[in-house]
């Protein structure tokens, strides 16, 4: 199970100020975002963990607004502004709704923001390199084993759309892991934003980055923090050479 609310959700709605001193995590850049663009990031995460396809059709707003926790007029905005971008289709009548456009994935690269994607990557960076110096040492041995697993399927994976689905999903599995639940949702607030502005890597650098992963489970069974980081920044680091 994702999450108990539903597959788009949870959002945690504002609350009431913290106390002086207490952090904060919705002055974090992942959780800077309007429920608009929560919208638009959630159903771009979705798209990457092949939940929907393009063709799907997608819940109904009321459906997306309880699940998100926002209010169902900005889901409708937010839906008209992605069907406005081409992202989705509205289709009206007995069989209509809003479905997700079969131009997807050639409409995604129009988007693309370099700027954007940088500052999301690099606070990715950030918040993992500090998961894991929290976590090192005591991640229980079935949490290791279950993302051991992702990594052993990631490395049978040929086909690129499985490849980048096991990509996302190994580092929302491991924000889980290391953090807790309300840590996988920042995590997924950036990754469903980074789907959208950053190109989705090549096979090859996710098979490269995989092998990160696989070195990170290993420095953190043991407890070894300095080359747990190490493979961290190293995964960041790969690019296309
Ligand atoms: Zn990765």
């Amino acid at each position: 199970m994702v999450n108990a609310a539903g597959k788009f959700g949870p959002y945690s709605q504002p609350g009431p100020a913290p106390e002086a001193g207490v952090h904060d995590a919705r002055v974090l850049p992942g959780r800077g975002q309007t429920g608009s663009e929560l919208v638009r990031s959630r159903i771009a995460l979705q798209v990457r963990l092949t939940s929907v396809a393009p063709g799907d059709r997608l819940p109904d707003a009321g459906v997306l607004a309880e699940e998100l926790g926002i209010g169902e007029i900005t889901v409708r905005r937010a839906l008209e502004g992605m069907c406005q971008d081409g992202l989705l289709d509205r289709r009206r009548g007995r069989a209509g709704g809003t479905f997700v456009a079969q131009g997807w994935d050639t409409v995604v690269p129009l988007l693309h923001d370099a700027d954007e994607a940088a500052s999301l990557d690099a606070f990715h960076l950030l918040l993992e390199c500090g998961l894991v110096a929290h976590g090192a040492g005591e991640v229980a041995a079935e949490r290791l084993d279950a993302l051991q697993a992702l990594v052993d399927e990631m490395d049978q994976a040929d086909d690129p759309a499985q490849l980048l689905m096991l990509e996302t999903r190994f580092h929302l599995d491991l924000a889980q892991a290391l953090g807790g639940p309300g840590i996988r949702e920042l995590t997924a607030d950036l990754l469903g934003r980074l789907c959208l502005v950053l190109p989705a890597p090549a096979p090859e650098v996710v098979r490269a980055r995989n092998r990160c992963h696989a070195d990170l489970l290993a420095e953190l069974g043991r407890g070894a923090l300095d080359p747990a980081v190490q493979a961290v920044k190293a995964h960041h680091h790969t690019h296309p050479s």
